[in-house]
């Protein structure tokens, strides 16, 4: 078993906290790695770049808005801090009509459950929530903690657990969409965790058939019966063909400041969960995910992510490496493990 003093042995980056472990990472002298060197350049220009995706999605807004019959956006909701706070932009700064979705994978907290009914009651938005039966989700979670079922470069930025969970997620909503013809599918993927150049996007039909297949592929290994049922149709493919939405993650072009974002949802009666591990406000099988990640490839599943926010100056690094390298939530990796019969 990997265990946090190991990975405190482990050199990591001088300016983020990419560590050693980390496929294809390189340090120069001053042991600044190549990620950091790449991203020099283009950090400098980031402020502009925040206002022109901003004008963007004001664009964007102007032309989708009241055109579809029901629903201007729909919201991938899980309850935690990030798509908390997306939905109070996307409801506050746009005065849109929102669908909010989430999908209870079994591990929400109970504490998200309550944040869920507060934001969504606070902000005035319709809410719809997903959840496919234990034993299928039991299935795939049993499957990911024991292997890796998706190739490298989706496991550089999330455990199989995670990738997983979250295939089904943008699945559903995305059917949803197409099904209720609405334009927009918003995510609360945080600054470090989806890159500016993707935050406003059409979807593409071929590019999400290809992903599907292989999710589906990868997710069959389950002998589960029916997921077909989560996924796209075929039919959907020429049917809806002119309905495929726009996906926008709105949190990478603007201002992202953890204590704020905290403090504004507190005025919508949501609080931060203490029942789940560092890095997720709504998760109760996150630190499971991590757990397991971590023993199989020596690196931690959100590494990228908070090095990213390093890097942005959005994280602190002394905080960065507390959220990766110093704590173990022992407890929720044994509470997941146990209901998941590992
Ligand atoms: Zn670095």
């Amino acid at each position: 078993m990997t265990s946090s003093n190991d990975q405190l042995n482990i050199n990591i980056c001088k300016k983020c906290i990419l560590p050693e472990t980390f496929p294809g990472i390189s340090f120069n002298d001053q042991g600044i790695c190549n990620h950091c060197q790449r991203e020099e350049k283009r950090l400098e220009k980031m402020p502009e770049k925040k206002e022109s995706y901003r004008q963007k999605l004001d664009q964007l807004i102007a032309e989708i808005r009241d055109k579809s019959p029901a629903y201007d956006v729909i919201t991938a909701y899980s309850g935690g801090k990030d798509s908390s706070y997306t939905l109070k932009l996307l409801r506050e700064n746009y005065d849109l009509r929102i669908l909010a979705m989430s999908f209870d994978n079994h591990f929400v907290s109970s504490l998200s459950w309550d944040n869920i009914y507060n934001v969504t009651n606070k902000l005035d938005v319709d809410y719809i929530n997903f959840r496919p039966p234990w034993l299928i989700m039991k299935k795939i979670f049993s499957m990911t903690a024991r292997e890796d079922i998706f190739p490298m470069p989706t496991l550089l930025r999330a455990s199989a657990i995670c990738t997983a969970c979250i295939g089904l997620v943008k699945s559903l909503v995305l059917k949803t969409a197409l099904e209720m013809e609405i334009p927009l599918v918003a995510f609360g993927w945080s600054p470090g965790q989806a890159p500016i150049q993707s935050a406003i996007m059409k979807t593409n039909p071929s590019l999400i058939r290809q992903n599907q297949l292989a999710l589906k592929k990868a997710l069959a290994l389950t002998n589960s019966r029916g997921l077909d049922r989560y996924f796209i149709p075929e039919t959907y493919y020429t049917n809806y063909k002119d309905r495929f939405p726009y996906n926008i993650h709105p949190l990478a072009f603007f201002d992202y400041n953890e204590d704020q974002i905290v403090q504004q949802l507190n005025t919508l009666d949501w609080r931060i969960p203490t029942d789940t591990d560092t890095n997720s406000t709504n998760c109760l099988l996150n630190a499971f995910g991590n757990h397991c990640h971590l023993e199989r490839h020596r690196f931690h599943p959100y590494v990228w992510e908070i090095a990213n926010m390093v890097r942005q100056g959005i994280v602190d690094r002394e905080e960065g490496i507390d959220k990766i390298y110093s704590r173990q939530d022992q407890k929720m990796v044994e509470y997941a493990r146990k209901r998941l019969g590992l």
